[in-house]
């Protein structure tokens, strides 16, 4: 799944290309790219037609455009799915899924996703935490890049869970933008290890890691993201490079870039968890 960096770097790709502009129409290639919206393509169709797209916003790992009727077109990248802003003229790519075109000609917007677990959905806006944001964005924490991101607060509520670390980094309600890469990569700067209870971590403890991952996802962005299978790109197609940057994650039996000793990996939620037995120790069973 791509990851906050990731997201943001499709949203300012979407903000500097389609923003402003005015849909004038809508095609649905493939049904399954909009099975969220409950009346399929013509629904999506009949909301996105004639609307001006106002601006390209993201909380943690979700991206909307706002549109000036109050509503959001909703962009779910699934596993593979890409928004690009392509010439008009260009070839339509092997999985594209959907196509936005504008009254001015310039370019079009494209959904292409070669797994169709991503799809685009028109869908109305409510009230959360003081602005408003796609219905279902609503339960979703600020994430640690957000202007109004409270850090005090985050660390309060990591505290009051009864869970383990980076369960409580991973769930989006609290704190929203970090998955299973940065998770690691900020746990293994923190030198906390993923299972440790969050009840018991001191205050600095939990600031560390969140400060953290706002470290490592800041400097993922500045390398346009991490990209593992060439499916992760901005508007134009292009991946970013912060993979050969990652301490720990995808980097078993590799050195710890800090003490030397063999990177470790174990089973994770169905995935894996990466990290450094020497920097990051592991807890004692309660
Ligand atoms: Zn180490």
């Amino acid at each position: 799944m791509p990851e906050l960096p990731e997201v943001e770097v499709v949203r300012r790709g979407v903000a500097d290309h389609a923003v402003g502009r005015t849909v004038t129409s809508v095609e649905v290639l493939h049904p399954r790219a909009v099975r969220r919206q409950p009346g399929g393509a013509a629904e999506l169709a009949a909301r996105l037609a004639g609307r001006t797209l106002v601006a390209a916003r993201r909380r943690g790992k979700f991206l909307w455009v706002d549109l000036d009727d109050g509503t959001a077109l909703l962009a779910h990248l699934g596993m593979s799915g890409q928004l690009l802003v392509q010439p008009g003229d260009r070839p339509d790519e092997k999985h594209l899924r959907v196509r936005l075109r504008f009254g001015d000609d310039r370019s079009e917007l494209r959904f292409v996703d070669q797994r169709t677990f991503g799809g685009l959905t028109a869908v109305d806006t409510a009230d959360s935490d003081g602005e408003r944001v796609p219905v279902p964005v609503v339960h979703i924490g600020r994430d640690p890049l957000d202007p109004s991101f409270d850090l005090e607060a985050a660390v309060g509520a990591y505290r009051r869970r009864r869970t383990e670390l980076k369960r409580a980094l991973l769930d989006q309600t609290v704190v929203s933008g970090i998955g299973n890469i940065y998770a690691d990569e900020a746990l293994w700067r923190a030198r906390l290890h993923s299972l440790r209870p969050t009840a018991r971590l001191t205050r600095p403890d939990v600031r560390k890691v969140l400060l953290a991952a706002s470290e490592v996802m800041t400097e993922a962005l500045a390398q346009g993201g991490t990209s593992f299978d060439a499916l992760y790109v901005d508007v134009h197609g292009e991946s970013g490079y912060f993979e050969r940057s990652l301490a720990v994650y995808g980097r078993e039996d590799e050195p710890c870039p800090r003490c030397g000793t063999a990177i470790r990996r174990s089973a994770f939620m169905n995935r894996s968890s990466f990290w450094c037995p020497t920097c990051q120790r592991v807890p004692r069973r309660a």
